[in-house]
């Protein structure tokens, strides 16, 4: 860029450059009025400290002036030691292209900031009008049984106890909700540090088969290992949350699971620092356009069946915190009449 380039010229190079024109035009003139030597030079210097010093304190005034007001304006801070000498010292050497560059970028922040705040209001939206949702069901289910009861049910013995086991059944959903919610919120606040320690993952899975085999049984759901795959593998992580999102993967494999069917794990060694693990089942699978939204918080691909089966909406959000919060990601594949899949990356533990 070339030196000239009146639009990047700092204040104190534009006057430097006016200075001197002015300053050489005077002397140069000087030359023809008198026949001294050192006339011109004296013209030279006077008309160059002056017109320097004129031009320099009125663009300072009159201009940079304004332009530190703006400054000051975007960054909106009180003026610490370090921003005077930055308004003494670097701004009056700054171009009005460098001026305009730090404004445009200030602008494109605020856009992104009000982008961000934008989404974030809409997420805080739809998550309240979500929650507010899945908790008016539950009770004004639980509401409508005991108000029954009361109204003179409770004296008809062949609808007492099942309105009050379905009164009791709501109260459970709630509560589930609640502990749910709970656990979100903690994992989202940081305030449930990670413990991490070394383990056998295949051991970890054998546990949560066991917890679950009861609810496998009732479905007549076969809980097994992918072949092949048995070999002990070590990783580090949180034992405790890792078995929550195995739970929770191996419960919705069987909750959505078909009769008969059956749950596949799988553990794989990817490369010498990381280790796959993978839930798979051959139920009715998961529609391409659901796949996307699936890890969100209330989202699920089929209402009806999800809350008839008493889920909360909240379990895969909360394998996604978790797997998030180890620093891996987690994955789905599933096709629908086929089956689903969900993966996530651990770390191999040190040998
Ligand atoms: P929910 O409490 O409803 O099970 P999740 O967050 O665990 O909530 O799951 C979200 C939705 O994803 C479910 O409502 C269900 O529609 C779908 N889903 C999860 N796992 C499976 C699976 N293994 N097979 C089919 N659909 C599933």
């Amino acid at each position: 860029m070339s030196l000239l380039d009146s639009k990047n010229l700092s204040p104190r190079l534009l006057s430097f450059f006016t200075a001197l024109i002015a300053g050489l035009t005077n002397a140069l003139m000087s030359i023809f009025i008198s026949n001294n030597w050192k006339i011109p030079i004296v013209v030279f210097v006077l008309t160059f400290t002056i017109i320097y010093l004129l031009y320099h304190y009125t663009l300072q005034r009159f201009i940079y002036r304004k332009i530190k007001l703006i400054y000051k304006f975007i960054y909106q801070t009180k003026a610490t030691k370090r921003e005077e000498y930055f308004y003494e010292n670097v701004l009056p050497q700054k171009s009005i292209d460098e001026v305009s560059a730090d404004v445009q970028k200030w602008a494109t922040q605020k856009k992104d900031e009000i982008e961000l705040l934008k989404a974030n209001e809409k997420f805080r939206k739809e998550f309240l009008m979500n929650l507010a949702h899945e908790l008016r069901t539950p009770i004004f289910s639980a509401q409508g049984y005991v108000d029954t009861l009361l109204g003179g049910a409770l004296k008809d013995d062949s609808v007492n106890i099942k309105f009050l086991t379905n009164a009791s059944r709501s109260i459970d959903r709630l509560a589930r909700l609640v502990d749910d919610l709970d656990g979100i919120s903690k994992l989202e606040s940081g305030k449930t540090p990670l413990i991490q320690e070394s383990f056998v993952i295949q051991d970890l899975i054998k546990e949560v088969y066991e917890e679950l085999h009861l609810k496998a049984a009732s479905r007549v759901i076969h809980l097994s290992f992918k072949k092949g795959t048995e070999r002990p593998l070590h990783v580090t992580a949180d034992k405790l949350k890792i078995k929550q999102v195995l739970v929770n993967l191996v419960e919705n494999a069987i909750k959505y699971g078909n009769d008969n069917g059956s749950v596949i794990t799988g553990c794989y060694e990817l490369d010498d620092k990381y280790v796959y693990v993978e839930v798979s089942d051959d139920g009715p699978g998961i529609g391409e356009e659901h796949l996307p939204r699936i890890f969100e918080r209330f989202y699920r691909a089929d209402r009806s069946r999800s809350r008839s089966i008493g889920g909360t909406g909240l379990g895969l959000a909360i394998v996604k915190h978790i797997i998030e919060a180890h620093g891996h990601t987690v994955n789905v594949r599933s096709k629908p009449g086929v089956g689903s899949s969900f993966g996530f990356t651990l770390d191999k533990a040190a040998t």
